[in-house]
């Protein structure tokens, strides 16, 4: 009796309630690699919904690299692991650096569990084959209440969907709707949606730029003289795809001065990237974050 007393108490209720119950993914369509005629299963699985594991951290996805995604849609999909360089979360999956919305869907076919973040534009990034998904998460799909940047979503702790090894899987829409009924013709190019999981630079200016004459250097007017505070890649076009321009060096060393030229989208923006010139040489460096470069005055 006492046992049934126990296990009836709300032990694990508190001030957010139980947990949602587990949902049960039933597996469906096999993929078959189209080069490689391999065939992998859509491995059924369950999906647990866990207490959030650790606080939002709106710069998750600010140092994560972009990686070929060659079996399936590769210029809209994207895989990301815990070996994956820039990620340092391990098997947890945090969202994209600016506060959103869930869609109240935890299962995308093909890959178990997912959740779908809404920003604020409508645009909807879908992360699956989690098999562990937030509490907090599925609270806000029934509420609405908007989540912080890069807020805890879930974890892939097994493979679940059409899957080789635990992993977190990306795909965005122009819209929740379009997400949660899959709709292929409404995708997200990735080189779009990726840039949207960084954290927004240059909106909040740094510490030291907000009083005295470093204030005008936080936007440059172009061509500007720079110098780097931090050592950055030096690419050959606008994007973390690009190669580099100078072979076996790929980065350019802290102290490195060099000639801004132009920033697109602006200088601190998501995503931005500044043509430079550097060493002789003209290529390209991110230039959203501005803390990574001393502007002369
Ligand atoms: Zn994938």
């Amino acid at each position: 009796m006492l046992a049934v007393l126990l296990l009836a108490a709300p032990l694990s209720a508190g001030a957010e309630g139980p947990l949602p119950k587990p949902i049960h993914y039933k597996g469906g369509h096999d993929f078959t690699n189209p080069k490689t005629k391999r065939v992998v299963r859509d491995l059924p699985g369950t999906v647990v919904f866990v207490k959030e594991k650790e606080p939002p951290d709106a710069q998750a996805w600010r140092d994560v690299q972009l990686r070929p995604h060659n079996h399936y849609c590769p210029q809209y999909c994207m895989d990301v692991n815990n070996h994956v360089k820039g990620w340092k979360h391990g098997i947890n999956v945090l969202g994209p650096g600016a506060p959103f919305k869930v869609a109240n869907r935890f299962i995308w076919g093909q890959t178990g569990g997912a959740v779908y973040a809404i920003l604020a534009d409508g645009l909807t990034i879908g992360f699956g084959h989690l098999t562990q998904i937030s509490a907090r998460v599925h609270r806000a799909a029934q509420t609405g209440e908007e989540l912080p940047a890069g807020t805890y979503l879930g974890s892939f702790t097994a493979r679940i969907g059409v899957n080789d090894s635990p992993h977190m899987h990306l795909q965005a829409w122009k819209s929740a709707d379009d997400a949660v009924k899959g709709r292929m013709n409404k995708l997200v190019l990735r080189s779009v949606w990726f840039p949207r999981l960084k954290a927004p630079g240059g909106e909040k200016p740094a510490p030291e730029s907000t009083q005295g004459p470093r204030q005008a250097s936080s936007r440059p007017s172009f061509p500007a003289q720079a110098t780097l505070a931090e050592k950055l890649g030096f690419r050959t076009g606008p994007g973390l795809e690009a190669g580099f321009v100078i072979r076996g060096r790929n980065y350019l060393p802290v102290g490195t001065r060099l000639t801004l030229i132009e920033s697109k989208p602006a200088f601190g923006a998501p995503g931005a990237f500044c043509k430079v010139q550097a060493a002789g040489k003209q290529g390209y460096i991110r230039c959203d974050k501005p803390s990574a470069l001393r502007l002369s005055q």
